[in-house]
């Protein structure tokens, strides 16, 4: 990021008196992969209310709505953060790297407005916190984004 955006960003971080993050599709935005929302009504109040800022993962790492839709192949979110588990598309396409550059951007936000807490979206390969889809079956795991919050000691809520 260059230091004129990441400055623009840390002066409008700071003007915000953000609490929480949450996923963006919980909050009405339709950025889901299939270009819907999951919209849930506390969530969206809580952005309303200026307590939540929305972030999409996915979108923040660069992939587009609608997309593919992924799953993690063979693991779970803390083992791609590891480099032993892939995400992959329903093609098969390996986009592992969108998913890890989503993460970290999104832990960068969440560094910077100082955030303890998150609520995600449950099942998803990004947000999902115990259990992740795999084969259309929910497994237990979390999603890439969950698995680093969760690492860096921001506590995760799945909704
Ligand atoms: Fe974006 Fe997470 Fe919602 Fe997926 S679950 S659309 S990554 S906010």
């Amino acid at each position: 990021m260059s230091n004129k955006l990441n400055r623009t960003l840390q002066s409008q971080f700071s003007a915000l008196q953000t609490e929480f993050i949450v996923s963006a599709c919980l909050c009405g935005i339709p950025c889901r992969y299939d270009g819907k929302s999951a919209a849930d009504l506390e969530m969206v109040k809580l952005v309303q209310a200026k307590k939540a800022l929305p972030i999409c993962p996915e979108i923040l790492g660069g992939l587009a709505i609608p997309r593919e839709p992924t799953e993690i192949a063979n693991g779970e979110g803390k083992d791609v953060l590891l480099g032993s588990a892939q995400v992959v598309s329903k093609k098969g396409e390996d986009v592992t790297p969108f998913f890890l550059r989503g993460a970290y951007f999104s832990l960068k936000i969440a560094k910077k407005l100082k955030i303890k807490k998150a609520y995600m979206k449950k099942n998803s390969p990004s947000c999902g916190s115990g259990m992740i889809m795999r084969k259309g079956r929910r497994v237990k795991g979390d999603g890439v984004t969950t698995a680093l919050f969760k690492r860096e000691g921001i506590r995760v809520v799945s909704r």
